[in-house]
């Protein structure tokens, strides 16, 4: 199992010496989702030791820039490198135009495999191996959505009491597959594996989108572009503060929580730590302050049960 987000970059609306635009590269076993790529994406895949080849889906939010000016680069480098498989693009359909402008931006090669999901409603989409990607709108003014992907649920073979039980060979898979043999149940000899799940939100007042996209994962990506002081413009131009980012990840039960895209306006020797208090103020779980080009392990799984 290899799980885990790099962050490549925190801006906000500009990028400072310190940050660069977004953009965030989520390796989920076979498959690395890549959000938000901001300007200065590709260079800092290379900082993070990430290749064009490890991208297999790309997620926008929305088409404000400091989301998405790094698409054309992004898109012709997979091109120029030959990347094999398909990569699958996510979006809001509405702006489908505003992604093909950025797709065909300069003339290139465009031999890529290249797919395309605009979305306008909230939508599933089934992955391989049962993984499930759900977009739903967030409000931020223009149109716009997150992100949310669920494994599914499932069960670890215990090997002591399937011997015990005197179960082997070609009678696992059958007991897995209709859940009894014999008088042996699946439960007498295996435990629950909670799937994990993660979220990512980006550009949104408070919502039920963003509520329901994070209900209960194990892992939540959200911006706090503001802090409280800043609480009026964050409502007027739809985006969250720390302090509101972090009391909707403890309503909805996210275990672990990574603030980001920090607005410029906070010099950088104190924002950390002003950011930290207002999301301890009201979030129990870990609460990571992203860095550029930190890697943020996937939290354990939930024991089951
Ligand atoms: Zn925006």
């Amino acid at each position: 199992m290899n799980r885990e987000l790099t962050v490549l970059g925190t801006a906000s609306q500009v990028p400072t010496r310190y940050r660069n635009h977004n953009g965030y590269f989520l390796r989920f076993d076979e498959q690395g989702f890549l959000f938000d790529p901001g300007e200065g994406t590709q260079r800092q895949m290379q900082f993070a030791g990430l290749s064009a080849t490890d991208i297999t889906r790309i997620c926008v939010t929305h088409f404000h820039g400091d989301h998405a000016l790094g698409l054309p680069g992004v898109l012709q480098r997979i091109s120029l490198d030959d990347v094999p498989h398909e990569v699958t693009c996510y979006f809001p359909g509405q702006h489908e135009h505003y992604f093909e402008r950025l797709r065909f931006a300069t003339p290139y090669f465009a031999r890529a495999k290249i797919a395309t999901q605009p979305a306008t409603t909230e939508r599933e989409y089934d992955l391989d191996r049962g993984l499930r990607l759900t977009v739903a709108p967030l409000d931020h003014g223009i149109p716009c959505q997150g992100y949310r992907i669920d494994e599914p649920d499932s069960v670890r073979m215990l090997p002591g009491k399937l011997a015990a039980a005197g179960i082997e060979g070609p009678d696992i898979s059958r007991l897995q597959k209709q859940g009894w043999l014999g008088d042996v149940t699946l439960a007498d000899v295996s435990e629950p594996k909670p799937g994990q799940s993660f979220a990512f939100l980006m550009d949104t007042r408070r919502c039920e989108g963003a509520e329901r996209l994070a209900a209960n994962v194990d892992l939540l990506v959200v911006e706090a572009t503001f802090l409280e002081t800043e609480a009026e413009l964050a409502e007027s131009f739809g985006h969250l503060t720390a302090r509101r980012a972090a009391r909707l990840a403890a309503d909805v039960g996210v275990r672990e929580l990574v603030l980001t895209h920090f607005s410029q306006r906070y010099p950088i020797d104190e924002a950390r730590s002003r950011y930290l208090a207002e999301a301890e103020a009201e979030f129990d779980g870990q609460i990571h302050i992203a860095e550029d080009l930190a890697r943020i392990p996937f939290p354990k799984r939930q024991s089951g049960g």
